[in-house]
């Protein structure tokens, strides 16, 4: 990131955004909080667990005179958007925590269930959960009805790669999520990391757009010969930083499962480690 990244921000009249000051390879600037709604507002995500976050929290909350947190919103489980919960509870103790459960027998606190399509009114806000499986099975974006306005987070990201892990993700469910937020009149893009983005529909397009070109990529790469995931990567992510190859396996691993599930690639019995071929 060359442009500097505020840690905390004013961005409209609705939102604020607080960083989770965890900056990193995957994580951009670091996992970006948001604050929606007025006086007592509702908190989405709650970084990564830095000690450093939630006095960042309550002294930017002093700042906009606002008072505390009525409601904390997750987006999905991964440490990076639920790390915080604990300091969380310890600033606000009686705030509730909502996030859609399933597959979840560590969940840290008592949480609040939440379902596709749930409202959640805050101070001049109303939010609807939108369930977004495919980077992670439990995830939620939330539409901010005021703005047209989406809460992304892991599904589209700005600036960063969205990894698609191969145990808790789909890729297939990943492309039908985005697709599914075609139909939503969105604007304005809140992503879990990076800046701000809009118009939203450009980049909703452009990220299906890229994974089918992926998939195409990966299918190229079998047909000339490639077997196991690191040839296939090696060939279709050579323009990528070599750090991102870990993580570019497993999106490759993620296609994989995918087209194996349709029929068009298959695996080669008894090869290990896996390779595999066009069906
Ligand atoms: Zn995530």
């Amino acid at each position: 990131m060359s442009a500097p990244f505020p840690e905390t921000a004013r961005l409209t009249e609705r939102v604020r955004r607080v960083l989770g000051l965890n900056p990193g390879l995957m994580t951009g600037p670091g996992t970006n909080t948001y604050l929606v709604g007025g006086r007592r507002p509702l908190l989405i995500d709650t970084g990564a667990g830095v000690a450093e976050y939630a006095p960042l929290l309550r002294g930017f909350i002093l700042a906009e005179r606002l008072r505390e947190v009525r409601r904390v919103l997750l987006t999905h489980r991964h440490r990076d958007h639920m790390g915080g919960v604990a300091d969380l509870r310890r600033l606000y103790p009686r705030v509730p925590i909502a996030k859609l459960i399933r597959n979840d027998p560590d969940l840290p606190v008592p949480m609040e269930p939440l379902e596709d399509g749930a409202v959640i009114g805050g101070e001049g806000v109303t939010l609807r959960a939108v369930h977004t499986p495919g980077h992670a099975s439990d995830h939620l974006c939330y539409y901010l009805e005021e703005e047209q306005a989406l809460f992304t987070g892991d599904l589209i990201l700005g600036g960063t790669t969205t990894v698609i892990p191969p145990d808790d993700g789909d890729l297939g469910e990943y492309l039908a999520s985005l697709r599914r937020l075609l139909d939503l009149p969105i604007r304005r893009i809140y992503p879990g990391h990076g800046p701000v983005i809009e118009p939203a529909r450009p980049t909703i397009e452009g990220y299906i757009a890229h994974r089918l070109e992926r998939e195409r990529q990966i299918l190229g790469a079998l047909g000339a010969g490639a077997e196991t995931i690191p040839e296939i990567v090696a060939r279709v992510y050579r323009d990528v930083d070599p750090q991102l190859h870990p993580v570019a396996r497993l999106s490759v691993q993620s296609h994989l499962i995918k087209l194996e599930r349709e029929g068009r690639v298959r695996r080669i019995e008894g090869a290990d480690p896996a390779r595999y071929r066009t069906a």
